[in-house]
């Protein structure tokens, strides 16, 4: 594979080339430009040869076919969200944006599902399908700015994964270009459909290694009748974690389970929170949970009353239901902005996204707030936890940790994880910055067997290199500069 210095532009020739296939308007190479595209929200970053814009999938198909003849490196990107580095140009080469190709080609109300090029916003989708009185319930917090087809290759997940399940719930069909150039399409809009081997599923969640999606058919439902969002306030995090439980035995199956510690909640409070949310909180707490109900209205009715009883089982201190839809976005604001204001509070922090079985919630905590004591730690923590997933934010007590902590502690943690029968990557993906880690949760046969469908799909290892696979070279990984 062609290896290239650090801000190296794509040479003469490839420029030619690219832009004789795609036009010039659809081509970046000025290192400003370049450098626009070279990271994502991991905080790697990677300079990039030549950036391209697909607005068709015949774009795609030439920019596959051209650069696995040349072998260059390709790397597929949305809205370049992501939390693990998988849209960061590890080895070099081409970045290929998506984001022009944002068309909802259909709504279809007869058989409850869309047609959507890749480059779609995740919101868009939804408010579209919210018009026709249907509902795409896939909703990460990012749903504002991702794309839907880097939904799909991260296998998505977000805030009603418990009741709705994740993006791969929703995937019917797909349209893709393998790494060859050759375009394939996969399902259809038929719910049932064992024509051949279901390689839909093999290409959600796949990280962007396998083929590049350029179309999805994902499947909608009809919207609910009523929503109901409750605002609970807890003295620890122990009794909110209690309710877990207490909640998946009763058969409420609330449409969002969402936990905020208290570091989260102040760290919104300095960034700014509506006076009237600020004041709903309950002096001492420690842990809020944000618990969303929909269905039938008088199931909705039911089900919160039960809400009611297990936080009250569970120590709380308030309980407070939404007045109006004003009120429940506001409430939203609170748990969507934790990520950009945790950033005010520490430049650098290692961040993790792992799942434990639901029920075991409880237990992850403990574990966590002892590794906390025990090595003088910052540890900060939210989530989806009617499905076990934990979202953590970690420094020293009053710094960033240098990179050598970093990777003890990550270990630490998913060591943790693992001894509960947990996952070490539970929605954000494997990418760059758990790659090392894979072995944890899958055996040497199955890895195995993964590197071998890479092998088969992409011969000449082009299509977004070194990610997901321990020991896989990355050649241009830069770190920020404060980082030692
Ligand atoms: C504030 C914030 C909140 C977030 N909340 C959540 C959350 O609640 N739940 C959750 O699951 N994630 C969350 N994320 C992570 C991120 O938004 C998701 O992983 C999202 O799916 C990435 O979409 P994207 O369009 O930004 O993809 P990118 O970051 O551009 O790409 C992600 C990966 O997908 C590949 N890719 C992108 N498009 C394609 C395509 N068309 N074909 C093939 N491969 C492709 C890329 O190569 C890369 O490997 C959050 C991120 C942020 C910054």
């Amino acid at each position: 594979m062609k290896n290239t210095s650090d801000n190296e532009c794509a040479d003469k020739k490839t420029k030619q080339d690219l832009t004789s296939l795609l036009g010039q308007d659809k081509c970046l190479f000025d290192l400003e430009d370049r450098w626009t595209y070279a990271f994502d929200a991991s905080g790697k970053q990677a300079v990039p040869l030549a950036v391209v814009f697909a607005t068709c999938p015949e774009d795609v198909c030439a920019v596959m076919h051209y650069a696995s003849t040349r072998r260059i490196p390709v790397v597929p990107r949305g809205a370049g969200s992501g939390l693990t580095g998988g849209a960061v140009p590890a080895a070099g080469g081409i970045v290929l944006v998506l984001e022009r190709m944002n068309r909802i080609l259909e709504i279809d109300t007869q058989n409850l599902c869309a047609v959507v090029e890749t480059g779609v916003i995740t919101a868009d989708l939804q408010n579209s399908a919210e018009k026709k009185g249907l509902f795409y319930p896939p909703d990460p917090a990012s749903a504002a700015f991702s794309t839907i087809g880097g939904n799909i290759a991260e296998n998505a997940g977000g805030m009603r994964a418990a009741k709705y399940g994740v993006t791969k719930q929703y995937v019917l069909g797909l349209e893709a270009v393998l790494p060859n150039g050759r375009l394939i399409t996969l399902g259809s809009k038929c719910i049932k459909d064992v024509a051949g081997y279901s390689m839909t599923e093999l290409f959600v969640g796949s990280e962007g290694t396998l083929g590049i999606i350029t179309k999805a058919i994902v499947r909608l439902v009809n919207l609910p009748e009523t929503v109901k969002t409750l605002a609970v306030c807890f003295p620890d995090i122990q009794a909110a974690g209690r309710v877990v439980p207490l909640l998946l035995k009763s058969g409420v199956v609330p449409c969002t389970l969402e936990f905020i510690d208290f570091f989260c909640l102040q760290a919104v409070r300095n960034m700014g929170m509506s006076d009237d949310i600020a004041e709903l909180i309950h002096p001492d707490t420690r842990a809020i949970l944000l618990i969303e109900l929909d269905g039938a209205a008088d199931a909705v009715k039911k089900d919160a009353a039960t809400v009611r009883n297990i936080c009250e089982t569970c120590s709380m201190l308030s309980f407070h239901s939404a007045r109006n839809p004003e009120e429940r976005d506001r409430l939203w604001a609170v748990r969507r902005s934790i990520h950009g204001a945790l950033t005010s509070l520490c430049p650098h922090w290692l961040e993790e996204d792992i799942a434990v079985p639901p029920a075991s919630i409880p237990v992850m905590l403990e574990k966590l707030q002892a590794l906390a004591t025990a090595e003088n730690l910052r540890i900060l923590s939210f989530g989806h936890y009617a499905d076990g997933n934990i979202h953590l934010s970690v420094s020293e007590a009053d710094a960033p940790l240098s990179l050598n902590r970093t990777e003890d502690i990550t270990r630490k943690i998913f060591s943790l994880t693992v001894s509960l029968g947990g996952r070490i990557a539970a929605e954000h993906g494997i990418g760059l910055v758990k790659k090392e880690y894979l072995g944890l949760n899958l055996d040497d046969a199955t890895l195995d067997l993964a590197l071998q469908i890479k092998k088969m799909l992409d011969p000449e290892g082009i299509l977004n290199p070194g990610k997901i696979f321990p020991g896989m070279s990355e050649t241009k990984i830069l770190h920020k500069p404060d980082r030692q």
